[in-house]
């Protein structure tokens, strides 16, 4: 089979599904549950627990229960402080390791094992092994963490033909793609432990990240924690005798089981009857939970979203009447208060047609199914992993399409010819992050013809074009005869993790150099233009200089030859722009002449014959 699962890695819970006949399906465990907690539960033998029974192990083992671990594959930018966690985490040379036990283990080790869960559950639930996966990650997340989560996905078994951003993934979860372009939506997903904010803009079939804001640490998991809290109060109230006792870890995960429970059935119910029938000494409470209550707790939490909503606006230039749509994303935001906050920030009511807490995965999965044809219109929404351009005059790198610009996508340039009576171009297809031509890869060339004219006359027009299957149209049309030729090139997409890496590392290696010597090329370049110029400026009206201005000029331009030898770069700087102060007066003289010239030929003209 060459099915494709999409995946919602979450921090609390994540997700697997997979298209049936044109659908996006959610698959269940065996236990028929969608959701598998990111909880990774190590014993003190045996293999890791994963997923819910591992839930349950957080408040009974919790040196041994590795949740959030996510938190730990990426940090937002600008975040530095650490989390808290009750296992132990330890970082050297910005590697994070994570001991239990006597056992050591990565981040990405513990989410390959969320995956494998995710993996066997959908096989079981199939009955056929799935390989290929597209896995989410937050917007805000960079290439090392994204390549941190393609890792982990391989580690799992899978092939992970794609990492897209959660934000993305919900928009076409909710079929935003549809919109009219240029819309903007706000993805407000606040899910267990962190709350997102992103700004996107639909731009030709692809969404584009015009901003991401949020908190790593803000999320339901704080509100669980005050409404455990408030219980304990409660209990104490009426049993202050067992005070000390509600602290034992059995009764603690039970307390917060049931919390947890009372806080979802409340979305939907005005008040729930929480019961706990065993309490130390044979006590039992019983306590009606009103949503009021609830709310007066959570309000001061998902206030604390504002200021990040605020603030994305305020990065993406925009105020909430730009906005054509707010979509919901994450378990928190089936709160009615939720929902009635965030309709008071963007003043207006929020799309809740989606299940919040399945709708990254559902867009994973469409966008698996685009990936493996299932889906016929094409929405990729991938970049282009390096820059394209073609090679310029004195062998300089000139971009086109820069990296990491959204595909498809379209660019294109004017150039002209660097010397005279040439009479075609060599384009010469490059890819790479390089200032010369020829540290970069080739992939093609072809040659343009023109007429033959004067040096900077030809007007030629080279465009890029990636279309949605990642093919590179290379078109170059030569603006007076309107001749064009086209160059199709199927390799500047597909280019290997590793091979990007390499060429960005020696990009940054090489950056000083490079970019001196291209600044060389093109000194390089100008002395080689005004030193024929000011010679045939000499022949032509040389006669009607001083002897001294002419041996004036003769000084500058051996200056000039001098430092193009000397490979000094300030040298031929100060050369260049010496000789062209100097020749100021030759520069008149050969305008005046021009002129001269020109004032003979119009009154040698014929006058017109009248006569055919
Ligand atoms: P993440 O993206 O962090 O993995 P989710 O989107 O799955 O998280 O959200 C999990 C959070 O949503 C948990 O705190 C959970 O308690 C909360 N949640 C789920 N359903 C509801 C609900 N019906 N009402 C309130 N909170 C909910
Ligand atoms: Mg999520």
């Amino acid at each position: 089979m060459t099915d494709i699962v999409g995946i919602d890695l979450g921090t609390t819970n994540s997700l697997i599904g997979i298209m049936d006949s044109g659908f996006p399906i959610i698959l269940a465990d065996k236990e028929g549950l969608r959701l598998t907690p990111s909880v990774v539960h190590y014993p003190a033998s045996g293999e890791p627990v994963v997923g819910r029974t591992a839930a349950r192990m957080r408040v009974i083992a919790p040196e041994r229960t590795i949740f959030s671990v996510k938190r730990l594959m990426g940090r937002r930018p600008g975040e530095t402080d650490k989390d808290t966690f009750p296992f132990s985490v330890a970082e050297a040379q910005g590697k994070v390791s994570i001991s239990v036990g006597e056992k050591s283990t990565t981040p990405e080790e513990v989410s390959s094992l969320i995956l494998r869960k995710l993996k066997t559950n959908a096989e079981q639930g199939l009955g056929r092994s799935v390989d290929r996966a597209v896995i989410t990650v937050p917007a805000y997340f960079n290439d090392l963490q994204r390549q941190a989560t393609k890792r982990a996905g391989e580690m799992a078994g899978f092939a992970v033909e794609r990492i897209i951003n959660e934000p993305t993934a919900a928009a076409l979860a909710y079929g935003l793609d549809r919109l009219k372009d240029r819309s903007k939506i706000a993805v407000y997903d606040l899910g267990g432990g962190t709350f997102d904010i992103s700004i996107l803009e639909l731009n030709e079939g692809v969404f584009r990240v015009l901003s991401t804001n949020g908190n790593t640490r803000l999320g339901g998991d704080d509100i669980d924690r005050e409404l455990v809290r408030l219980l304990e109060e409660r209990i104490t109230a009426r049993h202050p005798e067992i005070r000390n006792d509600l602290k034992t870890a059995a009764l603690l995960a039970q307390l917060r089981e049931l919390a947890h429970d009372a806080k979802l059935r409340l979305s939907e119910e005005p008040a729930v009857q929480i019961d706990i029938p065993f309490l130390p000494g044979n006590r039992r409470f019983g306590y009606l939970l009103a949503r009021r209550e609830l709310e007066a707790l959570a309000r001061p939490i998902i206030r604390r979203t504002r200021s990040h909503c605020l603030r994305s606006m305020d990065d993406a230039k925009l105020s909430p009447h730009d906005l054509d749509e707010v979509i919901l994303v994450g378990g928190v935001t089936r709160m009615p208060l939720v929902r009635q906050f965030v309709a008071e920030i963007f003043q207006r009511l929020p799309n809740t047609s989606q299940n919040p807490d399945e709708a990254v995965a559902v867009g994973a999965t469409i966008q698996a199914g685009i990936l493996s044809g299932d889906i016929q219109s094409i929405v990729l929404l991938d970049v282009t992993p390096l820059s394209l351009g073609i090679e310029t005059f004195g062998g300089l790198m000139n971009v086109i399409i820069p990296r990491n610009s959204t595909i498809p996508c379209k660019a294109g340039e004017m150039f002209t010819n660097a010397v005279a009576n040439q009479k075609s171009m060599w384009i010469k297809v490059l890819q790479g992050e390089r200032e010369l031509a020829k540290d970069n890869w080739e992939l093609g060339s072809f040659e343009i013809e023109f007429a033959r004219v004067p040096k900077g006359v030809a007007r030629v027009g080279v465009q890029f074009e990636i279309d949605a299957n990642g093919i590179l149209h290379v078109l170059a049309r030569d603006t007076s005869t309107g001749r064009e030729r086209v160059l199709d090139l199927t390799s500047a997409v597909d280019v290997s993790d590793e091979t990007v890496e390499k060429m960005i590392a020696e990009s940054l290696d090489h950056a000083f150099d490079d970019m001196a010597e291209r600044v060389w090329t093109e000194t390089a370049i100008k002395s080689n233009e005004l030193l024929p110029a000011v010679k045939s400026a000499l022949t032509l009206v040389g006669d009607q200089l001083t002897d001294r201005n002419r041996e004036e000029i003769e000084r500058l331009v051996s200056a000039v030859t001098e430092a193009l030898e000397s490979k000094d770069i300030q040298k031929l700087k100060a050369a260049n722009a010496a000789l062209d102060e100097g020749t100021q007066h030759l520069a008149t003289l050969l305008i005046d002449r021009a002129m001269a010239e020109a004032e003979k030929r119009r009154a040698q003209r014929p006058p017109p014959t009248g006569s055919r």
